[in-house]
């Protein structure tokens, strides 16, 4: 059997194929070039790569970017007060903040806070809600770009097995809820999910959103399983152990170069979106 590699650079260029083209057209009645706002802490890993990787990506496709980079010492006011800032501020068309942010800020009150049309990594719980009931959304970008990779390669999720490890609000329960909603059975699981295993292996489809090196190993999956991985760890390392998984799966996204650049694609995508609808509403005002 041919294990297939669902590559995510073909999928991010497809998503941003058109989007400089969109940028420029709009730039050019407008003079005012889109803007993200990236609220970050720096104190993560993964956050640091995420936030180059992003910046350097607006950046091709002429979209601005400010980024406020907190001290660890920083309150839920400090970040509440950003946020405000960036919602009244009619330049800004995102506001992105980058998880995790230190333990004291209570993030969750942070992320309700960014106003619906600028919440283009679909954090807020409202966005959530409208999106769980197939209403018009910004998606949490990492689930949006995992729905893109199944569509791309046309992955048949409908009646499915899909066993989804993890469930924070920004991935796992957002991608099962998305899931959902293309027909297939989804089982979330988590810390205190008794027997992973027995869920595994019955999984067709495995949504490894962990946050832990090579947590997933071979031994207990389905011959033919597709493995979708999230996961980023130190090292360029995702959450499934892909090398020992290699006798049993059909195909997979490989760490790097799977789900990350697809996830960029995703809010480069709702950030032009966003960008789009004001100037489309001013242009039409002026009218
Ligand atoms: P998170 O908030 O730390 O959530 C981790 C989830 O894994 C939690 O729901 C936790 O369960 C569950 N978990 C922990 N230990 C487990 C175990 N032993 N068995 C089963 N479940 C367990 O992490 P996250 O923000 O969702 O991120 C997950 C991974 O995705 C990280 O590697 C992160 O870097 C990566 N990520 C990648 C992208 C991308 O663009 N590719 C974007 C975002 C995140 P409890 O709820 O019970 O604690």
């Amino acid at each position: 059997m041919e294990v297939k590699v669902l590559n995510g650079k073909v999928v991010a260029d497809k998503i941003k194929e058109n989007l400089k083209e969109r940028v420029d057209s709009l730039y050019s009645k407008t003079g005012v070039k889109p803007c993200l706002a990236i609220i970050t802490m720096d104190n993560d890993y993964a956050s640091k790569m995420y936030v180059k990787m992003k910046v350097n990506a607006c950046k091709k496709l002429n979209i601005d970017t400010i980024i406020e980079n907190l001290s660890e010492e920083s309150t839920t006011e400090d970040v509440l007060k950003l946020v405000d800032k960036f919602n009244n501020d009619d330049k800004i068309d995102g506001i992105l903040i980058e998880h995790p942010l230190s333990k004291q800020i209570d993030e969750r009150l942070c992320f309700n806070r960014i106003a619906l049309n600028k919440d283009v990594d679909g954090v807020n719980a409202a966005n959530f809600g409208l999106m769980a009931m197939k209403e018009n959304a910004f998606v949490s970008a990492t689930p949006a770009a995992i729905m893109s990779i199944i569509d791309y390669y046309n992955i048949d999720i409908a009646g499915k097995n899909v066993v989804v490890v993890g469930r924070s609000p920004i991935l796992g329960k957002p991608v099962a809820m998305l899931l959902l909603n293309k027909n297939a059975t989804v089982t979330i699981c988590h810390s205190k999910t008794y027997n992973l295993n027995e869920y595994l292996k019955i999984a067709d489809i495995v949504v490894a959103a962990v946050g832990k090196p090579k947590f997933i190993k071979g031994d207990n999956l389905k011959e033919g399983v597709i493995i979708l991985d999230a996961g980023y760890n130190k090292g360029n390392v995702g959450d499934v152990d892909i090398e020992a998984c290699m006798n049993k799966v059909n195909a997979y996204t490989p760490v790097p170069g799977g789900i990350g650049p697809v996830t960029i694609a995703k809010l480069l995508e709702q950030t032009v979106i966003s960008y789009e609808n004001k100037n489309n509403k001013k242009l039409t005002l002026k009218k």
